[in-house]
């Protein structure tokens, strides 16, 4: 059908603002060259963006007027609204941050605790759900709903750091870390980018060992890592041979364990020998849990410059498996053999578990475009 009265042209839609906000330094002094002004802006504009959390061009008093008036007519600073905060009873703070379609996902504050005194950790999302379907964690479950931008990840932290500089408190996160919802290796370029943020001095000025990225497993992207940027690598690996690992984590059936740690040994490489990779392991009672499990495990990293967290399962709704948490006896069995051959190994304390802020019990309201979902439904019902 036609339309009986074409369109003007004239009442086209206004372009986009462009959002600073995640945008790295050299980006944003071309940006500033672009407006035919001197690159250093970039550095003013940080220090407010990031330094005095300010996101109203009217505020940054060292810009003229006029920079500053064609900046709100051409830009932006736009963080994700951080919203519903909940507060387990061991101070750990969970938010759901308002994304792209009017989805959510969810960002951590750990704060200090007995094993870190001076440790504030900001876990963060990098997708909305996840498209990997890891068996044992709540956000796979919700299916994926798309990558977030540069902006609303390091629009998380950033409006997390509004939070606390507006309560006075002028400690500040002290670490970031990837292991919220999401692969942050399938959503590459915005993840990096968010990292040069958090390292920046004119950013959150963290160093390189405090901004984690966590992945479970996407091996070539690993590669890409190490040629551009230098931050601490976490690797879900969950199991010590692949028959095992490919049930937990499905990823493990196109990128298995030989192509993995050839990777992680190549990150060491480039970044140096005296850094080292974390491997977290989710302890599931009777399915990666066993004394045989931990020798292999020792074996498999020991040739590796590594150490080890162990996290006990945690509980949540779609456990369709029915995993459970090992006892105590048998997770610090696990921990105690893993450290006899010499390898550092931690067993994390769950924290945040009561308000489902703990490892793999993210859930966000997503959109899932894999039709995930529908799919097991319809498994489910020819299977009954
Ligand atoms: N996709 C990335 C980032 C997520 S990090 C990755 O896999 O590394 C979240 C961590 O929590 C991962 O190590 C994940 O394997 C772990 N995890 C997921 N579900 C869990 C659960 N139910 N209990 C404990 N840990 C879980």
């Amino acid at each position: 059908m036609q339309a009986l009265t074409p369109t003007p042209a004239a009442v086209a839609e206004p372009a986009a603002r462009v959002n600073l906000l995640g945008m790295p330094r050299a980006e944003l002094a071309a940006f500033f060259v672009g407006l035919g002004e001197k690159p250093y802006r970039a550095a003013q504009v940080m220090k407010w963006m990031y330094h005095a959390l300010v996101d109203d061009f009217d505020a940054m008093t060292d810009l003229s007027k006029t920079l500053r008036a064609k900046l709100a007519a051409v830009a932006e600073i736009r963080a994700p609204a951080l919203a519903g905060s909940e507060c387990a009873g061991d101070a750990v703070v969970k938010w759901q941050a308002a994304v792209r379609d009017g989805q959510t996902v969810e960002t951590v504050l750990i704060p200090e605790s007995a094993d870190a005194p001076s440790r504030r950790t900001l876990c963060l999302s990098s997708q909305a759900g996840c498209a990997l379907d890891c068996s044992f964690c709540a956000t796979g479950k919700q299916g994926f709903g798309g990558n977030l931008s540069r902006a609303e990840i390091v629009g998380q932290a950033w409006r997390v750091a509004r939070h606390l500089a507006r309560q006075d408190d002028a400690r500040g996160i002290t670490n970031i870390v990837f292991m919220g919802m999401g692969e942050p290796l399938l959503n590459f370029d915005a993840t990096m980018d968010a990292a040069e943020i958090f390292m920046d001095d004119l950013g959150f000025g963290l160093s390189k060992r405090r901004v984690t990225i966590s992945t479970a497993g996407v091996v070539p992207r690993i590669y890409d890592m190490a040629a551009r940027a230098d931050l601490a690598l976490a690797v879900s690996l969950h199991a010590p041979r692949d028959d095992l690992r490919s049930t937990l984590v499905p990823i493990n059936r196109k990128y298995p364990l030989d192509a993995l740690l050839a990777a992680c040994r190549h990150y060491l490489g480039t970044v140096g020998e005296r850094r080292s990779v974390t491997f977290e392991y989710t302890l599931i009672d009777g399915v990666n849990d066993s004394l045989a499990e931990a020798q292999a495990l020792a074996a498999l990293l020991a040739p590796l410059r590594c150490k080890v967290n162990l996290i006990p399962f945690n509980p949540f709704a779609d456990n369709r498996r029915g995993y459970r948490r090992p006892s105590g006896t048998r997770m610090r069995r696990f921990q105690t053999t893993l450290q006899d051959a010499g390898i550092p190994s931690l067993l994390r304390t769950t924290r945040g578990d009561e308000i489902a802020a703990a490892c793999g019990q993210l859930t966000g309201a997503v959109r899932d475009r894999t039709r995930r979902r529908s799919r097991l439904l319809a498994s489910d019902l020819a299977a009954a």
